[in-house]
Order: C-alpha cells, then structure tokens, then sequence
C-alpha cells in the first residue's frame, strides 16, 4: 500500500507541482470521454439475475393453508412469508405484516396514519400539533428526510457514529420536548456510512425517557442481511429491546427484498407490536383488500425457509464484495496518507461514505460530473441536502460491472485530489 505525504506538509513548491500534476491527470481523465454512475444504490443485472427463477414461481395457486393466492383477503400477508421474516428479524408471526414491493411506502403510510388518526400512544393526530420534529442522524437515507419533511415535518440532526446515533444528543432532544416524535434509524450497514447500531445504544434508545408519549423509532433495517464479509453483523432486538423497557409501541421496523430479490418486484415487510399491528392494519384496510399474494407466494416458495434468504444473500456477496474491494483499492492509491479524504470500510450494505476535505464536495462531484462520472450530489445524505461542512459524498458501487467501478473509482480519487490541493494551495 502507497501512503502519501499529508498535503498540508508539502512546501508551496511541492504543492505547485502536485497540483499542476492533479491538473494535468484531470485534464487526461476528461479526455477518455467516460460515461460511469455511481450515484444510486441499486442491484447489478447480475444481481436481478440471481432470483429469475422467481419469474417461473408459484408453481401453486394456494397457500399451505389452501387460501387461493389469485383471490382477495390476506391483508396482514401470507402467513409462511410472514413465518420467515419473523425468523429473520427474530420475532414472532404475529408482530408482522408483509406487504407490497416497497418498504418505503410502508413507512410513508405509517406516517401518514401518524398526521392523520395518530398512533396508539398519541394523544391526538400529529396534524393538530403546532410543531412536529423529527430527529435525523446525518449522514443518512436522503429519501428518509424527505419523507418527513414533505409532509412539513422539522429536522433536527444528530451525528451518527460507527455504533448508532449520538446518544447524549438525542436524550437531550426527546427529554424535555414534546414536538421531537421520532427518530430515523438504519440500524444495520446503515445508509450511507455502513454503521451498526449497537446493541448498547439500541437499549437506551428504546428506554431512554421521552416528553412526547408516541415518540417512535423508524428501524429501518434495509440492509439487515447485505453482508459483504463474513463477520455478519447481528441487528440488535429493537422490538424486544421496547417491549422490556415498558415501551411496547415505540418501534416499527421496516425491511424488504428489494435487495434480495428483485428491486421492483420483491416485497415489504413490517414488523412492530401487536397493538401497532392492528392499528397499521386498521388502516390500511381502507386502502386495500389484499397485498399481492401470488408475488408474496413466489417469493415463499423461491426461499423455501430464512435460511433460504441467509443462502441467497451469500451469492449477492460474491457479486458485491470485489467492487467494495475496488473503491477501497482506488481511494487508497491515490489518497492514503495525505490527510484530505476519509472513507468508511463497510462490511455490509450498498455505500461507501466519502469524506473529502471541508468545503471540497461540491467541487469534486462537479469536477467528477465534467470528466463522465456521475456521483450522488454532494450534501444528499443531509437534511434538504445542505451538508454544512460541504465535505461528505456518497458512493454507490452495486450497478456498474466491476472494471466500471475501478475506472470510475480512479477517476473519482483524482478529483478528490485536484480539488484537495486547489484548495490548499489558494
Ligand atoms: N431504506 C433504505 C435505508 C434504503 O437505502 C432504501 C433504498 O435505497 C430503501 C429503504 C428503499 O426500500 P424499498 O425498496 O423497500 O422501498
């Protein structure tokens, strides 16, 4: 491994050369007329093309109960689909509901039934609120953020760290205000910095004492089986952790195989409380008679059990790994040592987080955008997009093939570069 010297040790000399160097590798880079994205965290063909058996599923019309799957009914979902998410999140059948193809609609509704009838705890409908606030640990999910906000909810941000939230800030927001009623969680390789929610932190979110009686916890576990090594993270028990700490309602878990399967066919799952359960299905059936079982049976029979899907999830791994592996080799060429970039190492998940240095990100993504590489804009992971320190950019190496990923990854560390040493040397 190369380790450079830290940019800011070079005598102006040295930095009028690297720069000039930077430049002219840049103005090369510009030159080969790439077209590359590496902006959205979305499944290669290869990937898709690991469940096309699906496309042959079911090989039956009923259920193993016997309920014709072409029929309506089954709101809360198939029951042998909701046997293996429970599994799979640790807890029973009866705390899940298995839904349509996005878990996003599912948190988008949960919310929604939040504004408009209130949740089990509330004491009224969050749309008779003067103010409702949302707790945002940043970076995180762009789309989690602008839910909420849509809809004119506040965003108040955290800082994540490498085990969870920032803890000491989020019990100083919910203690003693009312308007704070939920929080955003990617518990598991979250999105975009591969954190795992500790199962220390887990506990004291689901303790810690709270002035709005609903506060809610959105463990959206997206990437709870999406391991890119074989030191599997373990998800800590949310809802268990709520249940023991006299909190039963206070989380909603979300997942789906839009990651597992296919990602705009696969189906959504959430799993909470019985009390939360009912409500959600109370709703919800004035929305619909019935999910989509015959895509919800395919999917039973195509996994067979949850180790169906731990089995499945180690194909995607050998597809993904090897690009993670590349961003990491780009970066650390290129970058390593001279104290203007730092990446996260994620051992699971779809991203890997990019901090450049302070005020570079625009740059670099405009800079990348004009030599044919397209990255995530820069502040994405930040409420409304606004990164204060304009430093943080997030890489998404799942869809283009391997040497795609390499070039692009190349190309990126040289932007870095060139933008890191414009700015010192100005
Ligand atoms: N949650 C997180 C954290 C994600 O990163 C994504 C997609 O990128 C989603 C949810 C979308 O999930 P779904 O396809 O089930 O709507």
């Amino acid at each position: 491994m190369t380790t450079h010297a830290p940019l800011a040790d070079l005598t102006d000399d040295e930095l009028t050369r690297f720069l000039q160097d930077r430049q002219a590798a840049y103005d090369r880079l510009r030159g080969e007329g790439l077209k590359l994205d590496l902006t959205r965290g979305k499944p290669a063909p290869e990937q898709l093309d690991l469940s096309d058996a699906l496309l042959g599923l079911p090989t039956s019309t009923k259920d193993r109960a016997g309920t014709d799957v072409r029929n309506y009914g089954g709101l809360e979902g198939l029951p042998q689909l909701r046997e293996i998410f429970a599994e799979l999140l640790g807890t029973s059948p009866s705390q899940v509901i298995v839904g349509g193809n996005s878990s996003l609609s599912m948190m988008q509704t949960t919310i929604v039934n939040f504004l408009l009838h209130g949740g089990v705890d509330s004491p009224r409908r969050w749309v008779e609120e003067e103010k409702v606030r949302f707790i945002c640990p940043v970076p995180g999910y762009d789309r989690h953020f602008s839910l909420v906000a849509s809809f004119g909810i506040e965003l108040v941000t955290v800082d994540m760290h490498a085990d969870g939230p920032d803890m000491a800030a989020v019990e100083a927001l919910v203690k003693d205000d009312p308007t704070i009623r939920g929080i955003w969680i990617v518990p598991t390789y979250s999105n975009p910095t591969g954190a795992v929610v500790s199962q220390e932190i887990a506990a004291r979110l689901a303790a810690m004492p709270t002035a709005a009686p609903d506060f809610t916890i959105f463990w959206d576990n997206a990437y709870a089986f999406h391991h890119l090594t074989e030191d599997e993270a373990k998800s800590a028990d949310i809802l268990s952790l709520t249940a023991a700490s006299g909190h039963p309602n206070r989380a909603i878990v979300f997942a789906s195989t839009s990651k597992i399967t296919y990602a705009g066919s696969g189906v959504a799952v959430l799993a909470t409380s019985e009390a939360n359960i009912a409500w959600y299905l109370k709703h919800l059936s004035m929305a619909s008679i019935g999910p989509d079982k015959v895509n919800q049976l395919r999917h039973a029979e195509f996994f067979g059990s949850a180790q169906g899907v731990r089995d499945h999830m180690a194909k995607h791994r050998e597809i993904l790994a090897p690009k993670f592996a590349a961003v990491d080799a780009a970066l650390t060429d290129e970058l390593a040592g001279r104290g203007v970039a730092e990446w996260s190492h994620p051992t699971g998940g779809y991203f890997v987080n990019l901090d450049v240095l302070d005020g570079t990100a625009s740059r670099v993504v405009q800079l990348a955008k004009e030599a044919g590489i397209a990255l995530t804009p820069a502040g994405a992971s930040f409420p409304h997009g606004q990164d204060p320190r304009d430093r943080n950019i997030r890489l998404a190496p799942s869809f283009p093939g391997l040497d795609e990923v390499r070039t692009a990854m190349a190309g990126v560390a040289t932007c870095v570069a060139l933008a890191a040493a414009e700015k010192v040397a100005a």
